[in-house]
């Protein structure tokens, strides 16, 4: 579903992406850990498109990216809606509801006539939970329910991957455990799904893959099992003692 060849980012004369090669099947979830710094949110970023790299491409479904070459305006936008991205700090419109801000994307970028974008938007808003939210603002959601609308809004425009970057880090540690369930639903539901995070506990259960980033490198990769409990890599060993 996602290949990566090669890619590399600078930010001037930082190198935050080294020859970055990565693969992510259909349906598989992919949880990327590692220290602050080493380039996993660079990583996410650019698989939507939102940094662009230097070098190396990227395929997502049937579309492939070269970097070395210029990019036509319209070729990244139609590789762009191939994701669904859901931030740390859910970037709602704040005079929209939560259903209008579902229905958005469906509806300007993909034209669906308004009432079957409502209706939809209210079918997606009833699985994260939200049923009974769906005419509230932002302001009047936690912080927990905000972040449950970004991954409506994500799911609403039938994407097949979601890009979850930091998704519940923003939150009060009860409000956690909601976002996570959601993000457990849709995996079992067949998503694929790349998650940058720090909650281990999920991707213990969750991911079916563990990619540890440092330095702008995947030093690892493995089964949760093999990262967090066979690594032989020192970089790994260490980091997952200081997070403890
Ligand atoms: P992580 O998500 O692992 O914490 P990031 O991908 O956010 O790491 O950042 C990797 C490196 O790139 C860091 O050194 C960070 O300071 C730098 N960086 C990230 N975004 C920018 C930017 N827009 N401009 C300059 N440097 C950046």
């Amino acid at each position: 579903m996602i290949k990566v060849n090669q890619l590399n980012k600078y930010f001037g004369d930082l190198h935050v992406l080294k020859d970055i090669d990565m693969n992510v099947n259909r349906g598989e979830v992919v949880v990327v850990i590692g220290p602050s710094g080493s380039g996993k949110t660079t990583l996410l970023r650019s698989l939507n498109i939102l940094e662009t790299p230097e070098s190396g491409e990227i395929t997502i479904g049937e579309r492939s990216l070269d970097f070395s070459r210029p990019q036509k305006k319209k070729q990244l936008v139609e590789f762009r809606k191939q994701t669904g991205m859901v931030f740390q700090n859910h970037n709602l419109f704040p005079h929209l509801t939560a259903v209008q801000n579902v229905m958005e994307g469906p509806v300007t970028v993909q034209k669906t006539p308004k009432t079957e974008a409502k209706k939809k938007a209210a079918d997606i808003l009833n699985k994260v939970g939200l049923g009974d939210k769906l005419d509230v603002y932002p302001h009047q959601l936690s912080g927990g329910q905000q972040q449950r609308v970004g991954i409506a809004r994500a799911l609403a425009t039938g994407v097949e991957v979601i890009l979850f970057d930091e998704p519940t880090s923003a939150l009060d540690p009860e409000l956690v455990a909601d976002v996570l369930d959601v993000m457990k639903e849709l995996a079992e539901e067949g998503m694929t799904m790349v998650v940058v995070t720090h909650e281990m506990k999920f991707a213990e259960e969750v991911a079916d893959r563990v990619i540890f980033m440092d330095q702008g490198t995947i030093v690892e990769e493995g089964t949760p099992d093999e990262v967090f409990h066979s690594t032989k890599e020192p970089r790994t060993q260490q980091f997952l003692q200081r997070i403890g």
